[in-house]
């Protein structure tokens, strides 16, 4: 099955496939944008060309995800490992307890971030099964009035993914990077919501932070510039020279969503590709062991292993012959990673599912 462009099947877990439709459309932005004679890199971050195109982006993403108007926006650098260390920097003050639900490695990660700033509570660690499970009401020990809780919706090396957004009354902060736009959420039930754009997104090198005006206004009067939620606010993302491509790829990828169903659309697509994959592990008798429980499985990151490390870079081998890319797994994981992101295409989860069959009748 040829892929335009000779393309691939990309299954990186991020930077990863971005759609074609949308790179085509950045060949426009990369010569002559519209006319203005120039670049989308070209051009100044303060004129009206770019004024319309990061309006546009943020426009978008709103009428996408449903933001209500007392939520701001922000488009900023440093990826989600500097939200990480910028959350609790502006949140979690002196005296205070931050809840943190970790459910892999990256949640471990903000975890760690938090603990050099202030005081935190382990509210949940699958860390005893490998991150293999989400925890049940019952298993979350939250603290007395934290100032906020802390959990990543997907967990990308573990594949280990929330089914439904957790509820909490103190303020809910959530790492979104690799489930952002694959699936409806109300963002009404979070405080903060942050996401590096590397996987559903656009390139890497933008961060998206939804927050709500509330939270903000709990945020300290003055802090370092770079990491002033209030000054990123107040400078629209623009207190410094914002990342203005990446921005306009994040935009192209909004507008494609919006023409595709937005993320209603996506959702059912995700859950269909997800299954195609997912089906091949739980046919083939104990060849394939997914490492997600199958309650919280992952619709991004398909996670597994096979009998051993000799026949897994057997079927690495295989895949690439079938020009199936990307699918190593994180060292802490093993085995094989398919990371089958929003711009995934169905194809390709097939001809995965058709391979790791053929494998399995051969090897097992
Ligand atoms: N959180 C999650 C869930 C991730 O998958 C990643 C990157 N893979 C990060 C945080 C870190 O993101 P960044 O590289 O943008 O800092």
């Amino acid at each position: 099955m040829s892929q335009p462009y000779d393309r691939v099947f990309n299954f990186s877990a991020g930077p990863c496939t971005l759609e074609v439709e949308v790179l085509e459309e950045a060949r426009e932005g990369l010569l002559n944008w519209r006319g203005t004679g120039m670049s989308v890199m070209e051009m100044s971050h303060r004129g009206k060309a770019y004024d319309g195109i990061i309006r546009k982006a943020e426009a978008d993403l709103r009428q996408l995800m449903g933001i209500p108007d007392n939520y701001k926006v922000l488009f900023l650098q440093g990826g989600a490992s500097l939200q990480n260390t910028m959350v609790p920097m502006s949140f979690l003050g002196a005296g205070e307890t931050a809840d943190y639900i970790v459910t892999g490695a990256w949640g471990k990660k903000s975890e760690e971030a938090a603990q050099m700033i202030g005081k935190v509570n382990s509210a949940y660690s699958g860390k005893s099964h490998n991150y293999s499970d989400i925890p049940g009401p019952e298993e979350i020990a939250l603290s007395v009035n934290p100032a906020y809780v802390h959990y990543t919706s997907n967990e990308t090396i573990q594949g280990v993914e929330f089914p439904r957004a957790l509820e909490f009354k103190a303020p809910v902060v959530c790492d979104m990077s690799s489930n952002i736009l694959s699936r409806p959420v109300d963002v009404s039930k979070f405080h903060i919501i942050y996401a590096g754009a590397q996987k559903n997104m656009g390139p890497a090198g933008v961060t998206l932070v939804i927050i709500s005006d509330e939270m903000l206004a709990k945020a300290p009067e003055k802090t370092h510039p770079m990491l002033d939620y209030r000054l990123n606010v107040e400078n629209e993302s623009m207190y410094n020279t914002p990342p203005c491509w990446g921005i306009y790829m994040c935009g192209l990828t909004y507008a494609w969503l919006l023409r595709n169903g937005g993320v209603p659309a996506m959702y059912e697509r995700n859950k269909g590709k997800a299954a195609i994959v997912y089906k091949a592990i739980d046919e083939s008798s104990g060849f394939y062991k997914g490492h997600a429980c199958p309650h919280c499985r992952s619709l991004m990151n398909v996670t597994f292993n096979l009998p051993s490390e000799e026949l897994t870079k057997d079927f690495i081998k295989v895949a690439e012959e079938n020009k199936l890319d990307g699918l190593k797994g994180h060292r802490s994981v093993g085995g094989i990673r398919a990371s089958i992101y929003n711009a995934f295409p169905r194809e390709g989860c097939v001809v995965l599912a058709d391979v790791m069959r053929d494998f399995a009748q051969r090897k097992g």
